[in-house]
């Protein structure tokens, strides 16, 4: 199929499928599920299933699954078929409206943080009808939830569903005071940018690193970086170009918008957009993205890497998380309006944006901490640990103006008065200058950089919406009680604003002076996942999720430990990865070419000339060798004592105090040792090799 409309969401059980393949009556009920959360019943439920397994056979699938994203952030699927024997030896296709409604994967091994040892070992599966169903190698997929027999969260998905469901309640209570009486939902809206790098697949084959853990555990720089700033948009190398373009076939086909392609700042570094969705549908979607970006990759023999920093000293890759809130009336919350009414509800939604972001900054942070994105923030690129907002020139200045009480421009005779006068047409264009800033307004969103590249889009958006929710909760309560609304709502924008500028800055994010800065105005600074792990159970924190029925105790805590967990178990496997690289490749290879040397040496000693080169480079050899063999010693000798450590928080601290400088330690040498060793006698391929493979 080569035309593109065709292609499109050709393999997907969307709305004008559903249309066309159910009854009416049918279709209106299911309508009423995907739009309003109403309940389906049983009956409807067969007709659907019906409908879909019919539709799902004619696109090949045999078997169906429940696809869900339970708490190590990738997916999880498992295929049955629809086949039910029939009397006389042969069988009939079946698909039953419990089927579709509900699974029972035998799941017990996924982690739950100690929720399900207290009830079943089992978890269910819930269809989420607001995100579609699709067909994907011969399986119908059904998106869902993944629950406990209690009904408790075992999964990223159902978190983020109860998060939209509490901005919506109380964006809704505002608009209704603004008069928008027609609005009875509102939906938070995500477009995820996704970095990538792709390498050649006989290269990464040569890694153990890479094979194990997604990034490189040693190597030292290539003569050329990202320092030209050539890759940077430049010219799409056909290889990756042909990628690309069977990628967005795939892509399409599931009804993925991928929109935009280029190139990124490092070499080998690759991006992709989408068009923006409603949260949970882009959730799903990215998540796809990510699994075809790496299977179709190996069709064009590469491997695409999505870990946050898959080479040292070259720029990592994120996901930049592109938010904002909509109403079921298609306005866009934070764009700014025509009108002064409407640019006042936008300065409200500003001023809540704002405020969440201050008060719940370590959530922001805690939201996107693992042990990958830990190489990146507050790493000198991408967005620092710290979190903070970027409002770009023109907002700012409005902000300024209003939170001062001072004219706007200088000839401006009188002051903002929200309601009343009509704030400057802000161009989208100009606002996005600041690259540095973890948090900045794009003219009609906010863009969250600080996500990593692997990780789920769920988390960080569940707290974006439940920060949110909690800050309008605030403010609808105090505006529905004001005797005069305008009033009111002046003094409100004006008090948050003053109240939380400090979350504000348009300055140089990547600045040694904005760390120091950052403390004095009482920011937090949490640079590794362990220490911003250490909040995500602070009281505030717990009362947030609970008052909006996002998490309860015992979900947050087991959020706590799973993500503790992996950390660990992450760096685990990062120095099994590395103990067996050293001992088994590294420092025999360098014990076998200093006694090359040595032999070259004494060769050239025993016939009177000179071995200055090889008498300097076996000695610098050496000296790494020996260091590395010591720095291998410690780390395997505190890799044992870790061993011993049950706590979840002492063994995360431990790897962040001990294990990392250990490994780093290790590194050092090896690397120092490849700057001069001989090409041929160095076990891996070379970063140069890697970055620069793909021709
Ligand atoms: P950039 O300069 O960062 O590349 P783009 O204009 O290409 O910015 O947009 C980046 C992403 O923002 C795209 O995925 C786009 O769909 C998304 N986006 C645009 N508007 C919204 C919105 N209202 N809500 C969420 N995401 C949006
Ligand atoms: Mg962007």
């Amino acid at each position: 199929m080569s035309n593109v409309t065709e292609l499109f969401s050709s393999m997907v059980f969307d709305d004008t499928t559903m249309e066309a393949l159910l009854p009416k009556q049918t279709y209106k009920a299911l309508q009423k599920t995907i739009k309003n959360g109403e309940k389906l019943d049983a009956n409807v439920a067969t007709v659907v299933a019906n409908a879909m397994k019919d539709w799902a056979i004619s696109k090949g699938a045999t078997h169906f699954t429940h696809w869900f994203q339970p708490m190590t952030g990738v997916t999880a699927e498992k295929h049955d078929s629809f086949i039910q024997p029939k009397d006389g030896g042969k069988i009939i296709m079946e698909f039953s409206g419990k089927e579709l409604m509900q699974g029972e994967p035998d799941a017990s091994s996924f982690p739950s943080g100690g929720i399900r040892a207290t009830f079943e070992a089992r978890g269910y599966t819930a269809w989420d009808a607001t995100s579609y169903a699709f067909v994907k190698e011969g399986v119908l997929y059904i998106p869902t939830v993944f629950c406990s027999y209690g009904g408790e969260a075992l999964d990223q998905k159902t978190a983020l569903l109860r998060s939209m469901e509490a901005i919506s309640k109380q964006a809704v209570r505002i608009l209704k005071l603004f008069g928008n009486e027609d609005v009875k939902q509102v939906k938070t809206t995500v477009g995820p940018e996704q970095e990538y790098f792709l390498v050649d697949k006989a290269e990464y084959d040569k890694r153990k690193d890479l094979i194990y853990t997604g990034r490189t555990l040693f190597g030292c720089r290539a003569p050329k970086g990202q320092e030209l700033d050539d890759h940077y948009f430049g010219a799409i190398k056909p290889r990756v170009q042909a990628y690309m373009k069977d990628l967005n076939d795939e892509l399409w086909k599931l009804g993925i918008l991928a929109k935009t392609e280029h190139n990124e700042v490092a070499p080998a570094q690759h991006e992709l957009a989408p068009v923006f969705s409603t949260t949970n549908i882009a959730s799903d979607h990215n998540q796809l993205t990510m699994e075809l970006m790496q299977k179709v990759a190996k069709k064009h023999g590469m491997v695409c890497l999505l870990h946050e920093k898959p080479f040292a000293g070259v720029n990592g890759s994120g996901k930049h998380n592109n938010w904002s809130i909509s109403t079921d009336t298609g306005v866009n919350l934070l764009d700014p309006g025509e009108t002064p009414y409407e640019n006042a509800q936008f300065l409200l939604f500003l001023a809540a944006v704002i405020k969440a972001v201050d008060e719940y900054q370590d959530l922001i942070r805690i939201s996107v901490a693992s042990a990958g994105n830990d190489h990146r923030l507050g790493a000198n690129e991408a967005p620092p640990a710290i979190v903070s907002m970027f409002l770009g020139s023109d907002l700012q200045a409005v902000v300024d103006a209003i939170m001062t009480d001072t004219p706007y421009a200088k000839g401006d005779k009188e002051t903002i008065k929200l309601g009343v006068n009509t704030i400057p047409r802000l161009p989208k264009d100009t606002t996005d200058r600041n690259r540095t800033s973890p948090f900045a307004f794009t003219g009609n969103k906010f863009e969250l950089r600080s996500l990593g590249s692997s990780d789920s889009i769920s988390c960080c958006n569940t707290v974006l919406n439940t920060a949110v929710a909690e800050i309008l909760d605030g403010f609808a309560t105090e505006l529905e009680a004001a005797a005069d609304f305008e009033d009111a709502l002046h003094t409100l924008v004006q008090k948050t604003l003053v109240e939380h500028k400090r979350i504000i800055f348009n300055g140089d994010g990547y600045d040694e002076s904005w760390v120091k800065e950052a403390e004095a105005r009482g920011l937090s600074n949490y640079k590794t996942t362990p220490d911003a792990l250490a909040h995500l159970l602070d009281e505030k924190n717990v009362e947030l999720f609970k008052k909006h029925n996002v998490y309860s105790d015992r979900e947050l805590e087991a959020r706590h430990e799973v993500k503790l967990e992996n950390y660990a178990k992450i760096i685990h496997i990062e120095v099994l990865t590395m103990l067996d690289m050293a001992n088994k490749d590294i420092l025999p290879a360098m014990s076998k070419f200093s006694a090359e040397l040595a032999d070259a040496a004494a060769k050239k000693t025993a016939a009177g000339t000179s071995a200055k080169y090889e008498k300097a480079t076996i000695e610098d050899i050496t000296a790494h060798l020996d260091a590395m063999f010591d720095a291998v010693k410690k780390l395997e000798a505190d890799e044992v004592k870790g061993a011993d450590i049950t706590d979840v928080v002492a063994l995360g601290d431990f790897c962040r105090d001990v294990i990392i400088p250990d490994m780093e330690e290790v590194r050092k040498h090896s690397d120092a040792m490849e700057m001069i060793a001989d090409q041929k006698s160095w076990p891996y391929p070379s970063y140069g090799q890697m970055l620069f493979g793909v021709r």
